[in-house]
């Protein structure tokens, strides 16, 4: 993000609105990085209730969870002490002393600029986009109305359907995180509809995500896949089903989920949603 700010160091008079929204963006990344960092001490002290085979096979698995976790604290101090962050900052201070009223900021929303800006984005390119992508329309499938139905099941979901409803934005806040998954349908050259999902963000988690949504089952199925987003409303509180742990060598929680059958005595089925490491699927 290039702010016209962190150019000089000295911040800027007045920022216009795409310069605020800049800030308001690289601010929710910091504040994302710095939720991450809440599961330091999760993570150096799994090793040390986790049984071992070796001594060796012990201080390798305790180096790397802490030798990660260094590694977290050092990215964050980096982005912290950037120019583009301590200009964020001085400007606010600046803009403080000129109007110690800070009244109207409860009226800006604390989350959802990155989403904004990507929106923003998009919309400036999106008939070129449109083009490479070919998004078309399929008349069988009645996204409108599953939308429509999931939107009714979660209400406190933020789920927008745009172009020409083959675009679907998910938000949906948990204690220390924001979940944004982007639902694109795409028609390939044989003619057939593809469904890509995507958990938008930079933290290790999301990229992880991403590729578990991408290797699910049943992908041709919006609902199934609507329902499997929803499965991550536990996202840092799930362990995972196969080796039971809530974060894997690497200090990641669970990015899979997985759906499974289950009988109930009464004989009715169900579907439940199982949380699993990336690696351990
Ligand atoms: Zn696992």
């Amino acid at each position: 993000m290039a702010l016209q700010a962190s150019n000089s160091q000295q911040p800027a008079a007045d920022w216009d609105e795409a310069q605020c929204k800049g800030a308001l963006a690289h601010l929710e990344k910091l504040q994302e990085q710095l939720d991450e960092l809440r599961l330091t001490i999760p993570r150096i002290i799994q090793p040390l209730r986790t049984a071992h085979t070796t001594p060796a096979a012990f201080y390798a698995d305790f180096r790397q969870a802490a030798v990660g976790a260094n590694k977290n604290i050092s990215k964050f101090k980096v982005v912290w002490q950037s120019q583009e962050t301590q200009s964020i900052f001085e400007h606010a201070k600046e803009s403080q002393k000129t109007d110690p009223d800070l009244s109207a900021c409860v009226r800006v929303p604390k989350y959802g600029w990155v989403d904004t800006l990507e929106n923003e984005k998009e919309a400036a390119g999106a008939i070129e986009k449109e083009d490479q992508v070919m998004m078309l329309k399929n008349e069988e499938l009645d996204i409108t109305g599953i939308v429509d139905a999931f939107k009714h099941e979660h209400p406190k979901f933020k789920v927008n359907l745009e172009a020409d409803n083959q675009l679907i934005h998910i938000v949906f806040r948990l204690p220390t995180l924001l979940m944004r998954f982007r639902v694109v349908r795409r028609k390939e050259a044989n003619g057939n509809y593809k469904l890509d999902a995507e958990c938008v963000g930079k933290m290790p988690l999301f990229p992880a995500i991403t590729r578990c949504l991408a290797s699910r089952p049943r992908p041709n199925d919006l609902k199934y896949l609507l329902d499997m987003i929803t499965a991550y409303t536990n996202t840092r509180r799930a362990s995972c089903v196969k080796c039971t742990k809530l974060v894997d060598s690497s200090g990641m929680t669970p990015a899979a989920r997985r759906s499974k059958r289950v009988e109930s005595p009464e004989g009715a089925s169900d579907i439940v949603w199982e949380a699993l490491h990336e690696r351990c699927l």
